[in-house]
């Protein structure tokens, strides 16, 4: 048997019908840049998350530049954030001039941890940049205080995350602005690049859609330098139809995790993922921390299951964030972590076979 990390033909082969229908009817109009599927798709993205406005942008990335250049954040500013995350939380960061301020996560959730906020913020501090990590919302009641009582921004990287909730409370909706990321292997993945955000404030998504287009408005005027940075007809198109498809998705990786639990949780040597009692997660990873993670990576692999190491290396010992003066040993939950994660396939469309072979294999190695 064979498992990969992410069965995309799986995903695809049902949809593929109404994905051409959508694909032809773009074709049919010609309207690549800014068709009327963008903004269909935006009505309903926003409709799907109870949050007011919903803006396409060109990728997750360019949602958290774009999200940062909206609030006003650059030189001699700096952003709270987690060293535990994807690249692009901290370099959306970094090329607005702004500076990444590296705080520690909780060891069981993967995510920001509230209670080491405070003592990072500085008088140079204009905002809080959560990740919910591996499709588990971060403590946003916790966030939110401490962003209140400090009177800072709050940007949600839900690159990973869409769907997922806090206390009942839908994540994206917590911040000033939330981002989401359509990366093909997201829960909600394009054909190539796209990405979003989400926001309840009505100037803040004006703001949004101007400088997504170079900062215009009215064309050819240019009141802020923004970026070249559309969700393409095509992606929005195929996206929406996707997008129906979501909340089973959701659901089937929150099966397949239940079965892991299930079938995992008294195995010595690898602790089975923590999810909080507030939290519904969507599972964009199922991550467990393993004593010998190299090893039963390896020994995983020998058996033809695909596995993943997210994230090797931690943000603030990154070579090209040298310069913000950070070493080993500056934030040791995070370094653990990154020496101890393994995240196996939990993509929704695994069989029952595999994830008994899956179980199965990771037993036999914890038993030897
Ligand atoms: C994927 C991801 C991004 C970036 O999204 P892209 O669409 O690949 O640019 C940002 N943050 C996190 C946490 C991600 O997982």
């Amino acid at each position: 048997m064979k498992v990969p990390m992410l069965d995309l033909h799986a995903q695809y082969d049902p949809l593929m019908p109404q994905i051409r229908e959508a694909m032809e009817r773009v074709y049919a109009e010609h309207h690549y840049i800014m068709g009327p599927q963008v903004k269909e798709l935006e009505e309903k993205m926003a409709a799907y998350l109870g949050i007011k406005h919903a803006i396409g942008c060109a990728s997750g990335t360019d949602a958290l530049v774009l999200a940062i250049k909206a609030l006003e954040i650059g030189e001699g500013d700096e952003v709270i954030t987690t060293s535990f995350t994807f690249f692009a939380t901290a370099s959306s960061i970094w090329r607005n001039f702004a500076k990444p301020v590296f705080v520690d996560i909780d060891p069981k959730t993967f995510n920001l941890d509230p209670l080491k906020i405070e003592a990072a913020i500085t008088p140079h501090t204009k905002a809080i940049m959560p990740v919910h990590l591996f499709g588990q919302c971060a403590d946003m009641e916790a966030i939110m205080a401490i962003a209140k009582k400090h009177n800072l921004k709050v940007i949600e990287d839900n690159a990973q995350g869409i769907g997922s909730t806090w206390n009942g409370k839908m994540s994206c909706s917590f911040g000033d602005i939330g981002t989401l990321s359509f990366f093909p292997s997201k829960n909600l993945g394009a054909m190539g690049d796209a990405g979003m955000c989400l926001t309840n404030d009505d100037d803040l998504a004006a703001k949004l859609r101007q400088l997504r287009v170079h900062g215009e408005n009215p064309k050819y005027y240019h009141k802020w330098v923004g970026l070249n940075s559309r969700l393409d007809t095509m992606q929005a198109a195929i996206l929406s139809v996707k997008l129906d498809a979501l909340a089973g998705w959701s659901k089937a990786r929150r099966a397949n995790a239940e079965f892991y639990n299930s079938h995992l949780k008294d195995v010595k040597g690898i602790t089975t993922p923590f999810i909080d009692s507030k939290a519904v997660s969507i599972y964009n990873q199922y991550t467990l921390i393993c004593e010998k993670r190299d090893e039963l990576q390896a020994y995983l692999q020998s058996k033809d299951i695909a596995c993943a190491v997210y994230y090797p290396l931690p943000l603030h010992v990154q070579e090209c964030f040298s310069s913000l003066g950070y070493k080993n040993g500056d934030l040791p939950v995070a370094e653990t972590m990154a020496s101890k994660v393994l995240s196996i396939p939990i993509y929704p469309e695994l069989t029952l076979e595999q994830k008994q072979y899956i179980c199965a294999a990771i037993k036999e190695f914890c038993q030897k």
